[in-house]
């Protein structure tokens, strides 16, 4: 493992070490939001690194979101990692070390930054891209002879999102209104959400972007993904329940999406690839992979009530995923869809075989059944209050590759504006 001369990069617990460098949008008491890579325990300001000429000018690392440099593609990404590599390490070129002065600038302690949406987000699609979770939420509704839908074993299942409420980790998040079915089961009233649920979901972004009618290999769409980000995909059982058929959902999901304030890039999880879940069935030829383009990366969450200690709820990983991130991008294109550098694709929620890493309460739950218990107290679905923190890193032998945090806490429900 290649050491780092900046504080905390090294310690075996870090998620930050010089092996990930992954990248962010951060701001000061003194300085506005810019762009960033976390190492150790610091952010090192790549707006300042570039203006001092260490960094190529052209990346738009000033701004304060990474779209512009995730447009300029893997030629780029690998040259900017490799600097920073040189930069950053103990057996490096020195360039930024022995500079006393640029370093109080341009090395900030993560301890004094907020964070903010690492990325514009330009379009989010939330697929459902997890066998034992479409088979578990399947099950659930229809039955086990009936869980997966005829099609699901042969594409990607996914709807479009909204981004206009994807956020970053720390936002908190206000239980929605809407409607659900009344308590006597003859008709729908407007109240706020009683089944809010979490997914532990894994989320690709998309870098190169692609224009109207192109179309991608697999091969080719994994080159276009710049990285990885942890998703919370708030949802709200009981709208999803009564808007959901014949179009998917809709209010349910679009209220919040939470992310994780650190994109962790290809190169960074490289060490991590793997195989994904067996397939039932061949898949059409455009969906072929001519590599493994998944990842062995263990994904755990909490859940903390207000006051309370915290329960771990979920451990799960994402080589339980059936699709991988470029088999959903080529799909996404199939059809002709342009592709935009800023576009968030949802993995869908995370399940795996055991009952400890279903990733939702739903499943978890099993349909609002049986509660899981927590350190003082239970739930079947969040209550206001309730912090949840989504983690994820791949373990190396003497290091991980994280991902921070991705955390959100339930606030209630604005009055019912239509109590009346
Ligand atoms: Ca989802």
């Amino acid at each position: 493992m290649r050491r780092s001369w900046v504080g905390g990069a090294n310690a075996a617990e870090t998620d930050f070490p010089l092996a990930n460098l992954p990248f962010g949008v951060f701001s000061t008491t003194a300085e506005g939001p810019r762009c960033g890579v976390a190492i150790g325990d610091h952010v090192a300001d790549l707006a300042a690194l570039a203006a001092a000429g260490l960094l190529p000018g052209d990346c738009g690392f000033d701004a304060p979101a990474l779209n512009t440099f995730m447009a300029l593609g893997p030629a780029r990404w690998d040259e900017v990692r490799t600097r920073l590599t040189a930069l950053l390490a103990e057996d490096g070129d020195g360039a930024l070390r022995g500079d006393a002065a640029l370093c109080g600038r341009a090395l900030v302690p993560l301890a004094e930054v907020a964070m903010h949406l690492p990325f514009r987000v330009t379009g989010y699609t939330d697929f459902y891209a997890g066998r034992q979770h479409a088979f578990n939420s399947g099950s659930i509704l229809r039955g086990p002879d009936n869980a997966l839908t005829p099609n699901w074993p042969h594409m990607p299942i996914a709807y479009n999102g909204r981004t206009s409420t994807v956020v970053v980790s720390g936002t908190p998040v206000r239980r929605p209104l809407g409607q659900v079915m009344g308590p006597d089961g003859d008709g729908p009233v407007l109240s706020p959400s009683r089944r809010l649920d979490i997914e532990v979901e894994f989320g690709a972004v998309v870098g190169v972007p692609t224009r109207m009618g192109d179309t991608l290999t697999v091969a080719e769409a994994w080159e276009n993904i710049f990285g990885f980000v942890l998703l919370n995909d708030w949802s709200a059982r009981d709208i999803q329940r009564w808007e959901g058929q014949p179009l998917g959902p809709f209010q349910a999901k679009a209220f919040a999406t939470t992310i994780s304030p650190w994109v962790v890039t290809r190169a960074a999880l490289e060490p991590f690839r793997t195989k994904g879940w067996p397939r039932d069935k061949a898949l059409l030829p455009y969906l072929d992979e001519p590599a493994d383009y998944f990842f062995d990366l263990t994904l755990e969450t909490h859940l903390c009530p207000k006051g309370g200690a915290a329960t771990r709820i979920v451990s799960t990983n994402t080589r339980h995923l059936y699709y991988s991130a470029p088999q959903l991008l080529t799909h996404h294109a199939l059809c002709g869809c342009a592709m935009n550098a800023g576009d968030l694709l949802g993995s869908g929620t995370i399940s795996g075989p055991e009952k400890s890493s279903f990733g939702c309460l739903l499943e978890q739950t099993w349909g609002g059944r049986d509660p899981v218990p927590l350190d003082g107290g239970e739930r079947l679905f969040l209550e206001d209050g309730d912090t949840v923190t989504m983690t994820g890193w791949g373990q190396g032998e003497d290091y991980r590759i994280g991902f921070g945090r991705c955390d959100g806490e339930i606030l209630p429900a604005r009055p019912n504006v239509g109590a009346n």
